[in-house]
């Protein structure tokens, strides 16, 4: 199983880091070994300043290559809310030597994820979400604003990597990304439910 993830796809997330709004899906991977589902994030030693990004993520259903765009939306039928881990500091040096990322977004246990819900209970271009930090919202977002929507990301990214049953797409994070630190618990709710909760230890 593998989770893409799509990077800038909130016109103001890319605004907030200093970066143009891609005119392509920007995508990059976290193994399978980055998936978490315990209710817990270990504050990784390598990094002093690790970010929450929260993320409307996609649960594939099929295994599928190329798919178009208008039949992407059968590819899959679950999504949920996910964490996208990131070591800032990592990912600074990164980008300054023009390195790859994955040392600041692919390891282990970075990809927290909720408990899911069937996607047709939702009208997929206007699906609010949240983050909580301790007691305060931290992002608020809005699929409305997505730049490249699910069946495009679906689309897209198929044409590249075969689509497998179960795989991930964490579709981008809105803005408001910010540091965690041991103790901090973060809730993210999708349309209002509580689907996700995470404490930093
Ligand atoms: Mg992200």
């Amino acid at each position: 199983m593998k989770v893409i993830c799509i990077g800038r796809n909130y016109a103001n997330h890319a605004k907030e880091m200093g970066s143009k709004v891609p005119s392509v899906p920007m995508i990059f991977m976290k193994p399978s070994n980055a998936i978490n589902t315990s209710g817990r994030m270990v504050y990784p030693n390598f990094t002093k300043n690790l970010h929450y990004e929260l993320e409307v993520v996609l649960q594939i259903n099929q295994r599928v290559s190329n798919i178009s765009e208008a039949k992407a939306g059968e590819c899959y039928d679950k999504i949920g809310l996910g964490v996208d881990f990131t070591a800032r500091d990592i990912q600074a040096q990164c980008k300054e030597k023009g390195h790859p990322w994955e040392k600041a977004k692919a390891f282990d246990h970075s990809a927290p994820l909720g408990i899911w819900r069937p996607k047709n209970s939702f009208n997929l271009n206007n699906i609010a979400f949240q983050l909580m930090l301790n007691d305060t919202v931290v992002q608020d977002g809005n699929t409305k604003d997505l730049i490249f929507n699910f069946n495009y990301l679906i689309s897209y990214t198929s044409q590249f990597f075969t689509l497998e049953q179960g795989d991930l797409i964490y579709t981008g994070t809105p803005e408001g990304v910010g540091p965690v630190s041991k103790g901090d618990i973060l809730k993210g709710y999708l349309e209002g439910e509580l689907l996700l909760e995470v404490s930093i230890i």
